[in-house]
């Protein structure tokens, strides 16, 4: 399917939760009190949220990376460290969000109420209060938060043009779209022949946007049968206002007021739908010396016809703010831009998908040299405290579990063998007690 995209880049990380804390309360003449490690805080989300002003993907060339916030540390006294702060990314409605590394698509955010959790933050670790037991009194260990999340995403955005250009060749229309959009947006798969037409996005300020297209070809392609065809037609679509642009120069030997006759007359033909849009007449090229002198002449003519006319020069940039806030009341007085999508949802929150789930896989390296992956034990050693003999007590038994020591002796490995676990580094002690 040929269509315009917006296309982005993004990365988004969530908070870190934070790490569960040892501590002892004092009692004066009590040695070790009893814990009151607090547990780490949960750290942020970064969320992806349709905000149904946002018509482009423009923002994201100015910043394109979400860091949430982490969760605080557990406190003494068994105070629970804070929640990280979630971080809200807005995005417009019927973005598409794709896993960069997959190339996966994960989510289609296709109108308001739609949001996609784009990264999770970590749970918090606990701290050594609640590890305390009947048997364990004084427990010196606590969790560490689990780590944040960490993903790349392209967004991308199908553009439909809010506002066309019209006009014969060499009026300007493709001098005036370089002028006024902040954005050129890319054309994917295109088969307009050669008839393609050129886009730009247009920023007046942060809430104020909309998408221009010309028309090439309207009236070459109309006289050679050529045509701009359904695609076309499927993309102007939601257009709900023509800039109708004249070269007030005449130095292309033509005559302005023929011109915007003849190319209605073909308009009217092509598209009873555009036809009827309201125009915006902008008389072009004022900054040479002929266009200066005829403009005001049409002008008059014009206006007297009722139409709304504005001089500029898409050279010189003359002109063109008073003209696209002219676009931008009529586009308001149409509604405002149209959303790119509209379907009326129920608010759905998604995720992205799990990763997959790793196997645990213990191989032997080299020679007195073992290597353990996985998901559930990388998880699992993540997140031991290993600083403390408890601690590693407790990673002990939950490799043995896991089969993990089983799986070592069968490959033959030996007290004091080096074993890497994830990033974590140990020595092989199957009896550690
Ligand atoms: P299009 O065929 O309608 O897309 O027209 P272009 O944007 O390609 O412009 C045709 C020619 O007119 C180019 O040589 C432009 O440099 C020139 N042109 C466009 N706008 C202006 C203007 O405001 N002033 C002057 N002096 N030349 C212009
Ligand atoms: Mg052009």
């Amino acid at each position: 399917m040929a269509d315009f995209v917006d296309v982005a880049t993004i990365e988004v990380e969530s908070g870190k939760g934070g790490d569960g804390l040892v501590h002892f309360r004092r009692i004066k003449f009590v040695p070790r009190a009893g814990p009151g490690g607090g547990d780490g805080g949960k750290g942020g989300d970064v969320i992806l949220r349709v905000d149904p002003h946002m018509r482009t993907l423009l923002d994201f060339k100015y910043k394109s990376s979400f860091r949430a916030e982490q969760g605080a540390n557990g406190g003494s006294f068994g105070k629970t460290g804070g929640g990280g702060q979630d971080l809200i990314v807005r995005v417009p409605p019927g973005t598409v969000v794709f896993d960069e590394e997959t190339g996966q698509q994960v989510a289609d955010l296709v109108g308001p109420g739609y949001e996609l959790i784009a990264a999770r933050g970590g749970r918090g670790g606990r701290g050594n209060e609640r590890f305390k037991t009947s048997t364990r009194q004084a427990p010196n260990f606590a969790e560490g938060g689990v780590p944040e999340q960490h993903f790349r995403l392209r967004l991308e955005l199908k553009l439909l043009a809010d506002v066309g250009i019209i006009g014969f060749p060499s009026v300007g229309k493709s001098t005036l779209i370089s002028r006024i959009s902040a954005a050129k947006p890319k054309i994917a798969d295109y088969h307009f022949t050669t008839l393609t037409p050129n886009l730009g996005v247009v920023r007046l300020d942060e809430n104020r946007e909309f998408v221009v297209a010309d028309m090439p070809g309207l009236i070459e392609g109309a006289s050679e049968g050529i045509g701009l065809g359904h695609e076309f037609l499927r993309h102007v679509e939601r257009t709900r206002v023509l800039i109708h642009l004249l070269d007030a120069s005449g130095i292309e030997g033509r005559d302005p007021l023929q011109d915007f006759e003849t190319i209605n007359r073909e308009l009217a033909l092509y598209s009873d739908n555009l036809a009827s849009l309201p125009q915006i007449v902008a008389l072009n090229k004022v900054d040479l010396t002929e266009g200066r002198e005829y403009a005001p002449l049409y002008r008059q003519e014009l206006e007297q016809r009722g139409h709304r006319v504005l001089e500029i020069s898409a050279a010189t940039g003359e002109g063109l703010p008073a003209l696209m806030q002219a676009v931008w009341d009529e586009l308001e007085k149409a509604g405002g831009p149209a959303p790119m999508k509209l379907e009326e949802a129920e608010p759905v929150v998604l995720e992205m998908p799990a990763e997959e789930e790793r196997e645990l896989r213990v191989q032997k390296l080299g020679d007195g040299v073992f290597a353990v992956s996985g998901t559930d034990v990388e998880m699992m050693m993540a997140r031991a405290d290993l600083q403390h003999g408890e601690g590693i007590r407790r990673a002990q038994r939950a490799l043995e579990k896991m089969g993990v020591i089983l799986q070592l002796e069968e490959l033959g490995a030996q007290l004091g063998d080096t074993v890497f676990i994830g990033e974590t580094e140990m020595e092989y002690r199957p009896d550690y007690s």
